[in-house]
């Protein structure tokens, strides 16, 4: 029987009502009599790391997990990792970069009601992850959410409600589970490369989206107090230069500082172009600037604060940033 470590780090999944709202807090007892009817064909050892609201998940948190899971690595054939919803997207995300070629899967899920109720997405999600925890020739860090197998480069909350809450980005769901089938669409069996844990990450990444009337002083403030900013833009991506909401200048001040820039866009999928338009060919061409291409904003900003620990000038940073890792990224020229 193949053995997995689960770990638990709170979320809905594990949530209880107080009369404050729900709230992580499952007793351990509660949690393994429900476990019991659905990891019956495995053996399942469970590690309590954290017990969070995901709203409360920070990149130490990332830490945590992954110097757990590194920890215990050759001891287990899988490991599955229960989160809330709300930014267990980003934590895929992390740990995609944080964990490479681990030749084994390591799974994330959680639900969106809580383990304990009757009416629950819960136990599928929990069941199905199991299943998938104990698949030979699987190589990466997947999100498990809906039957829907995700890579973890490429998962986004798209429902706030749903139990179909997460889509792939621009790419296709490596996997389906149906009852006890693991239906393969996509070869994720990896590169034979060795496996690597990375726990340095530098979090000073800051997400600016654009609006209609923005002013680009907002960047004095963000290059003094980050290392990093993705600027989510519209459509393929532009930067507006009109009047006295000018952020060209800026940009300018922002590569005098070091400070790396990202064009992405607020559109979910099919990601950026950023010379199409000469909204975006201005800034592109005058400045060292990097664009989001088909990667997701979740996976950026991880990506991000990665390569702070690991690059010191733009050239290496804008190399590795486009160096693809767990398929984050397709389409560069
Ligand atoms: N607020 C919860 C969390 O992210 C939502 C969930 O788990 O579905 O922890």
């Amino acid at each position: 029987m193949k053995r997995i470590l689960l770990i638990l780090t709170g979320g809905t999944i594990a949530s209880v009502e107080t009369e404050q709202g729900l709230r992580p807090g499952i007793s351990e007892e509660e949690l393994r009599e429900s476990l019991s009817g659905i990891t019956d064909f495995c053996q399942v050892e469970i590690l309590s790391l954290l017990n969070v609201d995901s709203t409360n998940i920070q990149p130490e948190h990332w830490q945590m997990i992954v110097q757990a899971i590194e920890k215990r690595f050759d001891c287990y054939d899988g490991f599955v990792i229960t989160h809330g919803t709300d930014t267990m997207a980003y934590t895929a995300a992390a740990l995609s970069y944080m964990i490479q070629n681990p030749h084994k899967p390591v799974v994330i899920t959680g639900a969106q009601k809580p383990l304990v109720k009757t009416v629950t997405d819960a136990r599928k999600n929990l069941r199905d992850s199991f299943r998938f925890a104990c698949e030979e020739n699987v190589n990466g860090v997947f999100l498990i959410f809906n039957g829907e197998v995700i890579l973890g480069t490429r998962a986004r909350k798209v429902r706030s409600k749903s139990f179909n809450a997460f889509d792939s980005i621009n790419y296709p769901i490596v996997a389906f589970i149906d009852n006890d089938r693991v239906i393969r669409y996509v070869d994720i069996s990896g590169d034979s490369g060795p496996t690597s844990f990375y726990s340095h990450l530098v979090p000073k990444v800051f997400l600016l989206k654009l609006v209609p009337g923005i002013t680009p002083d907002i960047l004095d403030y963000i290059s003094d107090h980050y290392e990093a900013v993705v600027i989510e833009s519209y459509g393929v991506g532009g930067i507006p230069f009109a009047d006295e909401r000018n952020f060209l200048e800026k940009l300018e001040c922002l590569n005098r500082k070091k400070c790396i820039v990202v064009i992405a866009t607020q559109v979910m999928l099919e990601g950026s172009d950023v010379e199409l338009y000469e909204v975006g060919f201005r800034a592109m061409s005058r400045y060292h600037l990097l664009q989001a291409y088909d990667m997701t904003t979740e996976a950026i900003v991880a990506k991000l604060m990665w390569l702070l620990g690991k690059c010191n000038d733009f050239e290496s940073f804008q190399k590795e940033f486009y160096t693809p890792v767990s398929c984050d990224l397709l389409r560069c020229e």
